[in-house]
């Protein structure tokens, strides 16, 4: 029998998907209007946004174009909605998101299968991408009730003074198209728990998600305007968002440079934002790490969504002494990587989300390779064509090339020498960015006095994987402002009010 050939391994791919695709329409989850104060309605606008699979190019489906007006509706609703979400008793709340994870628990196969055809990355990874997801509205279900407030010993004699923690109302959410679930997820749950009511605008490569999770929250019984999704031009709509005064915050992941801008954008109206920015994670390798913990990770971190994630492990760092052992267990792990359509299972690394990203991971190489690095493994341009791109090992990297400034986004792992500890520290920390770190030794003292060292706000010490819903992450320097997760995610969207009562006296006085 002839081997399937690259065409016809994605044609039937193609096929598989469609027939996905087919189901969902008919579960009513292929939503592709504006969701706005409960209901599904088509863009005044009268334009459409195609989605199209990044494997093969098919269509996926074609959303409204929100104008200005739509979004203006879609706060009018969000601030309507305000009163009666904030008044509710937190449990509640919680309610509504725990039926809300229920339903997206069930529905993980249909959500992952969407997730893949219109993002790229392989079904396991929709499919925990959603698990997760859930997790986060879960976790916040239940810790929509702990947003205690604070009673203040009082001053003077008749008085009571109280710190109340108060939703802050009106929020708007920018997503990006990595991680379409998640990032809406980490936002969303927190902010609707908190008692804030949501303007949500998804990523234009991949908004279906988001609109499926908008159609099982409404199914859920979520209250109308509290949570609505417009997407459309980014420029129109992000500056609809950020203009209205009824908009209090803006909670924004994506690029630093789209999350500079924006910055800028809300300050006329002094909102209050939350920025989950670009990353370029150092991944370092001490001489006394455990080696085939060391490879599993960089290969679990650097080539999980194809390179494409704000923690991926973007500069590989090796001690001497270990270099050359670790850059051949590593070059084989990669050898091993299926690359292909994501909604085979047999599949590790998908296609890129657009020819740009192609691009960028091609100037990188070429770069990288001008100025002296070697290609170990990989190098090309995949025989699928379209944007896959080899699973590639670089060799020889150095801090004047671009892959070690910039963000790849792409299955490059570049691996740098280094001699020692402070030589290591002062290359991983020469960076703007400060997302994620990961390093690997036995030395407790070493992981306490470099992981301390580091300016990066989340820090995998012996691991490549460190999600986690209960614990805080967010990024430093120019990697953005403020934390997702945890406690500390909840208190993002929460204002603080002093509330001093007088004329406690005794009765009769
Ligand atoms: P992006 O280009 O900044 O886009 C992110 C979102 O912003 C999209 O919804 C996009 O809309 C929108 N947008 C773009 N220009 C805008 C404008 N002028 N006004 C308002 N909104 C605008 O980023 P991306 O390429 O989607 O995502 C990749 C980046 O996100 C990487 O840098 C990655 O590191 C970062 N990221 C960070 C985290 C984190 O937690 N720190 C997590 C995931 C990703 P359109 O899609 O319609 O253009």
């Amino acid at each position: 029998m002839t081997p399937p050939t690259p065409s016809t391994l994605l044609d039937s791919a193609a096929r598989v998907a469609a027939a996905r695709l087919e189901q969902l329409r008919r579960a009513g989850l292929l939503r592709e209007d504006l969701f706005v104060d409960g209901r599904w309605r088509p863009a005044s606008t009268g334009r459409r946004l195609e989605v199209r699979d990044p494997a093969t190019g098919e269509l996926v489906g074609s959303v409204a174009t929100a104008s200005a007006t739509d979004v203006h509706d879609a706060v009018a609703a969000a601030a309507g909605a305000l009163g009666a979400w904030r008044a509710l008793p937190a449990g509640a709340r919680g309610e509504v998101l725990s039926r809300w994870q229920e339903l997206l628990l069930s529905r993980t196969g249909d959500l992952a299968a969407l997730l893949t055809i219109e993002q790229g990355k392989p079904i396991g990874e929709s499919v925990g991408e959603l698990t997760y997801s859930a997790a986060f509205l879960r976790y916040f279900a239940e810790e929509a009730r702990r947003s205690y407030g604070e009673v203040i010993p009082h001053n003077r004699p008749g008085r009571r003074l109280f710190a109340l923690r108060q939703p802050i109302g009106v929020v708007a959410a920018i997503t990006p198209w990595n991680f379409p679930a998640l990032m809406i997820a980490r936002k969303v749950a927190p902010a609707i728990a908190a008692g804030c009511t949501v303007v949500l605008k998804p990523p234009s490569e991949a908004p279906l998600s988001a609109l499926a999770l908008a159609e099982l929250a409404s199914q859920a019984g979520m209250p109308r305007g509290v949570l609505n999704v417009v997407h459309g031009d980014p420029v129109v709509v992000g500056a609809a968002l950020t203009e209205s005064p009824d908009v209090r915050m803006l909670t924004f992941t994506g690029s630093t440079e789209v999350g500079k801008l924006l910055m800028a954008q809300c300050a006329p109206t002094v909102k209050r934002v939350a920025l989950e920015l670009g990353g370029n994670a150092p991944f370092v390798v001490f001489d006394d790490a455990d080696l085939d913990a060391a490879v599993a990770g960089a290969i679990e971190s650097k080539f999980r969504n194809a390179g494409q994630t704000c923690v991926c492990a973007n500069r590989v760092l090796v001690q001497a002494g270990v270099h050359d052992e670790f850059v051949e267990r590593f070059a084989r792990g990669v050898a091993d990587l299926v690359v292909g359509h994501g909604i085979d299972p047999a599949v590790h690394v998908g296609p890129l989300i657009d020819e740009q990203a192609l691009v960028k991971v091609e100037r990188h190489l070429d770069d990288a390779v001008s100025m002296g690095a070697e290609v170990r493994w990989g190098g090309h341009p995949h025989k699928l064509g379209g944007t896959f791109f080899e699973p590639t090992v670089v060799v020889g990297a150095e801090a004047g090339m671009t892959i070690a400034r910039e963000e790849t986004f792409g299955p490059v792992a570049p691996v740098f020498r280094f001699e020692t500890e402070e030589e290591a520290l002062a290359l991983a920390n020469a960076t703007e960015s400060g997302l994620a770190a990961y390093f690997y030794t036995r030395g407790l003292g070493r992981a306490l006095r470099f992981g301390e060292a580091l300016d990066f706000g989340v820090v995998g010490v012996n691991t490549g994987s460190i999600s986690y819903e209960g614990a805080p992450f967010g990024g430093m320097k120019q990697s953005g402002l403020g934390r997702e997760g945890s406690h500390h995610g909840l208190e993002e969207f929460l204002e603080v009010k002093y509330l001093c009562v007088d004329g406690v006296t005794a009765p009769g006085h």
